[in-house]
């Protein structure tokens, strides 16, 4: 199986080419990484990629009607889905303080990146 992925672990973004066996997950043939890092991110992306989630939460009596929000860590890219869904659903109440804890699970933290006052 050939895979070919944009490594995002620094600002280099170097463009992988990956072999490996479908079933065993063994790299067969891994070229373009300029790093040792290069291995550990595509044995990551063809078994459990990960991503960084960034939402925009709905915010009531604030004087912005959103506040930014993202993951603490990466979350598996196939529950992003899932969280996005939940985040949608959200509305919280001015004051938010960026750090804030606003979605909180067993496998997953979501926070405030910005403040956002309470509308006087
Ligand atoms: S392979 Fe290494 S140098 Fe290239 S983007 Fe990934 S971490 Fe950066």
């Amino acid at each position: 199986m050939n895979k070919e992925i944009m490594c995002v672990l620094c600002p280099n973004s170097c463009h992988l080419k990956i072999e490996y066996d479908e079933s065993t997950k063994e790299i067969t043939s891994l070229t373009g990484g300029t790093c040792k890092r290069a291995h550990d991110f595509a044995l990551q992306e063809i078994t459990n990629p990960m991503r960084t989630l960034t939402f925009s939460v709905l915010v009531s009596g604030g004087t912005l009607p959103l506040i930014s929000t993202r993951s603490e860590g990466q979350i598996p890219l196939t529950d992003i889905s899932k969280y996005v869904t939940i985040l949608k659903g959200l509305q919280l109440p001015a004051p938010v303080l960026s750090g804030d804890v606003v979605f909180q699970d067993d496998s997953c933290k979501i926070i405030a990146t910005k403040n956002v006052n309470k509308h006087k």
